[in-house]
């Protein structure tokens, strides 16, 4: 589809759910002067700020239903991508022939800027969000959007021609697309994950190959070469480009000695040492490769590109350092939620850490991480319900219980303050491998509460 077909099907849409990207995508519609549709399936009274918001756009809100009649008198849909596609009025939108795609595929279809696209199953947010450090670096416009905070229908009208919109995108937003076309598409890994919804690793890697399905000779695509599942499932006509940390690329970016390479067409450069990178970790090697990879076709200056990336801090909740206090270096990993994650967290240090691990978990086993935590961890302190298990799932490293987070970082502090006599300073991690919901709102919040206790020791320092 060339730009000037990137059309809407009509002028009467519903939008079929009132959260986030719901409300970003009525906004937008409004704004055009189309007549707005929106439900949503909670009770008004349940979204009061919602409720009030669609009322200031002039917008018809149904709340408290979403079956077929609301249908009624709409030329099309566009789907919020909470919503499982496998909802009865995805088949009753598309028995009655109206068009249905994602909130990502308006924002598409609306946007003067070009879209570059970041999707994978692990990496997504550090990498969208350092492409746009990047290309800020450089003086061009840019805005970061879609999964990783903003909805890309907030962010399309901000960006002309001129700019760029960087969006990191969700394997669910790509089960309701038909048209999008990224300019440059990045896929960074592929593993099981949220099989729950899409039913096995073949379902879920088929939707995220739609994302390059539709590319053409003017178009990138950024593909890891490291992982196998990603090169076998490569799709479009879109220019190739990779990424490797074990080898060197044809285009690219990759690891030559010890310093980061981008590969263009006539030349290879020289980047930067790995170790001046601020982002920790062989995964976020592989992140920062991909989007080295994913810009090359932006042609930087090196000069601004290197800037960025020696500067680049990573983001909040994701192995960021806090604090150091009394020589002990405090970690916060709170976004690992998952064993895989908490693996990436552990293979990140080269002297064993004292570990902060538990919460509720996903019914993952905990056994399999047994070899590293036995090398990687000098001493756990567990907490949630996950606690039990994992100290018998580790029962060859020495284990201490605490009630409360708070509890767990002045045992920690201690063991490691212990560890830092003689010997090189202790690192504390808190990578919990579970999800927070047994003790916290969300992994935010417990990574902000453990922020908060490692202040509080650091102003204990101060005082003494
Ligand atoms: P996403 O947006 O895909 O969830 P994030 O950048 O927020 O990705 O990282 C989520 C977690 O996944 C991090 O805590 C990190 O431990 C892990 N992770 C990040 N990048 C990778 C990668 N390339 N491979 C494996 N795990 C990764």
């Amino acid at each position: 589809m060339s730009r000037d077909e990137r059309t809407l099907p009509g002028t009467r849409p519903l939008v079929v759910g009132a959260a986030r990207s719901g409300l970003a995508a009525a906004r937008v519609l409004a704004r055009r002067g189309l007549l707005v549709r929106v439900c949503d399936a909670s009770a008004a009274s349940e979204r009061a700020d919602a409720a009030r918001a669609l009322a200031a756009l002039g917008v018809e809100a149904i709340w408290g239903r979403d079956d077929p009649s609301v249908l009624e008198g709409r030329d099309f849909v566009v789907w919020s991508p909470g919503i499982p596609s496998s909802h009865a009025l995805v088949g009753a939108a598309r028995a009655a022939g109206l068009p249905l795609f994602s909130e990502l595929e308006l924002g598409y279809r609306l946007a003067r800027a070009p879209l570059v696209c970041v999707t994978g199953t692990n990496g997504k947010s550090t990498t969208t969000d350092l492409v746009g450090a990047l290309v800020r670096g450089s003086g061009r416009p840019v805005e970061v959007c879609g999964n990783i905070g903003r909805a890309v229908c907030e962010a399309v009208d901000e960006q002309g021609p001129e700019g760029l919109l960087v969006v990191e995108v969700s394997s669910f937003q790509l089960e309701t697309v038909d048209a999008l076309k990224p300019w440059i598409a990045t896929w960074l890994n592929l593993t099981p994950d949220h099989l729950d919804r899409h039913g096995d690793l073949a379902t879920y890697g088929a939707l995220k190959r739609r994302l390059f399905a539709r590319q053409e000779n003017d178009d990138w695509a950024v593909w890891n070469a490291d992982d196998p599942e990603v090169m076998a499932r490569r799709a479009g006509q879109g220019r190739s480009l990779f990424f490797s940390t074990r080898r060197p690329v044809p285009l690219g970016a990759h690891v030559e000695g010890d310093d980061l390479a981008l590969q263009r067409e006539t030349a290879t450069h020289s980047l930067l040492p790995i170790a001046e990178l601020r982002l920790r970790g062989r995964h976020n090697l592989a992140n920062t490769l991909a989007a080295l990879a994913t810009v090359l076709p932006l042609d930087l200056p090196i000069e601004s590109v290197r800037r960025v990336l020696s500067s680049y801090p990573g983001l909040e909740h994701r192995l960021e350092l806090v604090a150091t206090v009394e020589g002990v270096e405090f970690v916060n990993d709170s976004k690992a939620t998952n064993v895989g994650s908490l693996e990436v967290a552990l293979e990140s240090f080269r002297a064993p850490v004292v570990l902060i691990a538990g919460g509720r978990g996903k019914g993952q086993d905990f056994r399999p991480l047994a070899p590293l935590v036995g090398r990687a961890v000098a001493h756990l302190v567990l907490i949630g319900e996950a606690a039990e298990e994992m100290q018998k799932a580790w029962s060859g490293t020495s284990a201490t219980r605490a009630a409360s987070l708070a509890q767990a970082v002045d045992l920690a502090f201690e063991r490691a303050r212990r560890r830092a006599a003689g010997r090189p300073p202790g690192v504390v991690l808190l990578s919990p491998g579970c999800a927070s919901f047994d003790m916290f709102r969300d992994y935010e919040e417990r990574g902000r509460r453990f922020k908060d206790e490692v202040q509080r020791l650091k102003h204990q320092e101060a005082r003494a």
